[in-house]
């Protein structure tokens, strides 16, 4: 019988708009493995806290609050899910009300331990078989993910994308149109909320060891070839 392969942690992390949830999980379903978004569980953490009426300025009670968050990530590529109990938050968590209050959360110290030991789990979790991916490894994308949260990942990739180009595709995201009106619309999900984030990560230059892929002049097929070379290169698996 032949040796499993050695499991693969891929770590993608990037600001708003650089398309790295969508290369994300694609990339994982090409290599056949789970993916976890980060950022949804900073999302899911924001919703509980507003679910549970606790006030978003209130860092201890939050922190307390998301401690005894039921949380459940489905890590399967494609479809994955979050769930807080038995509530299916996939879609209230993308709203822009969350959207504008997420930073709140993130750069709260004390909710950044507890998701990154949820997430170091996740990762873990997935390089063990009975697992989704049963052993082969995860795509996890979030913006500490190459630096904080698994620095030693096999491969960790820093996805950017111009400004412009950031922004064009969220307001096409969220408003279905890339005109002006629709850009200056999304300037502040995209723009304030990377400067309100990087004051407690640093996700806009590439750490020691992190490969760049600049997406801004291609399309998600060509990012997620791209990502497949990167891997390839560097680890000798091919998708
Ligand atoms: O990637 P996404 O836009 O869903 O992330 C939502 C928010 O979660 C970010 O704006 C950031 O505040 C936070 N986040 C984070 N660290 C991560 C992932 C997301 O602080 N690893």
């Amino acid at each position: 019988m032949d040796t499993p392969a050695p499991a693969l942690v891929v770590a993608i992390d990037g600001p708003s708009g650089s398309g790295k949830s969508s290369v994300s999980r694609r990339t994982a379903q090409r290599l056949g493995l789970a993916y976890l978004d980060t950022g949804a569980m900073y999302r899911a953490a924001t919703w509980w806290c507003l679910d549970q009426d606790v006030r978003l300025d209130d860092a201890e009670a939050v922190a307390a609050q998301v401690l005894r968050m039921p949380l459940v990530m489905g890590v399967d590529p494609a479809a994955p899910t979050v769930h807080v109990g038995t509530v299916d938050v996939g879609a209230p968590i993308r709203s822009p009300e969350i959207s504008a209050q997420v930073s709140a959360v993130a750069t709260n110290l004390a909710v950044r331990a507890e998701l990154g030991r949820l997430q170091r789990e996740a990762i873990a979790a997935q390089t063990r078989p009975g697992s989704f991916s049963d052993g082969r490894g995860v795509v996890a994308e979030g913006r500490d993910i190459t630096t904080v949260i698994a620095p030693d990942a096999d491969v960790r990739l820093l996805l950017t994308a111009s400004e412009e180009a950031r922004l064009a595709r969220r307001a096409l995201e969220v408003h279905g149109s890339d005109d002006a009106a629709a850009v200056a619309a999304t300037r502040d999900a995209v723009v304030r909320r990377d400067a309100d984030d990087s004051t407690v990560v640093e996700f806009r230059t590439a750490a020691d060891g992190v490969v760049t892929i600049d997406s801004s002049d291609l399309d998600l097929e060509q990012t997620v070839e791209a990502v497949l070379e990167v891997v390839a290169r560097v680890t000798g698996r091919r998708a």
